[in-house]
């Protein structure tokens, strides 16, 4: 069975291995070090595309949609509290925002 929940479970994991391998690679800071981080990310996302398994929220909203780096505050991103719309928005060094929720809207 190709499909089985074991590979499904083992793919959740290495998406998660792979998400904690990119934010150290990315706190290295140097040029070649930040490339392996955005490989990491890419990886982990073909993971879960070829296991049909959905990454972790708290993983999805720290990678930047536009360039793939794996945010990691006061490194390659600042966090800018939006406290009357209840969110967090991370700047990514290429410019864009994500807004992550930490109200519910109403
Ligand atoms: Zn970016």
């Amino acid at each position: 069975m190709k499909n089985s929940e074991l590979s499904r479970k083992i793919a959740i994991g290495r998406i998660g291995r792979l998400a904690k391998l990119a934010e150290d690679r990315t706190l290295e800071g140097d040029t070649a070090s930040r490339r392996l981080a955005k490989r990491y990310v890419d990886l982990a996302r073909r993971i879960s595309q070829h296991y049909k398994v959905s990454i972790p929220k708290e993983l999805k909203q720290r990678v930047c949609r536009n360039c793939g780096n794996f945010l990691v505050p006061g490194v390659n991103c600042t966090v800018r509290l939006v406290s009357s719309r209840g969110y967090a928005a991370y700047v990514c060094e290429c410019g864009e925002e994500r807004h992550i929720f930490y109200k519910k809207a109403h």
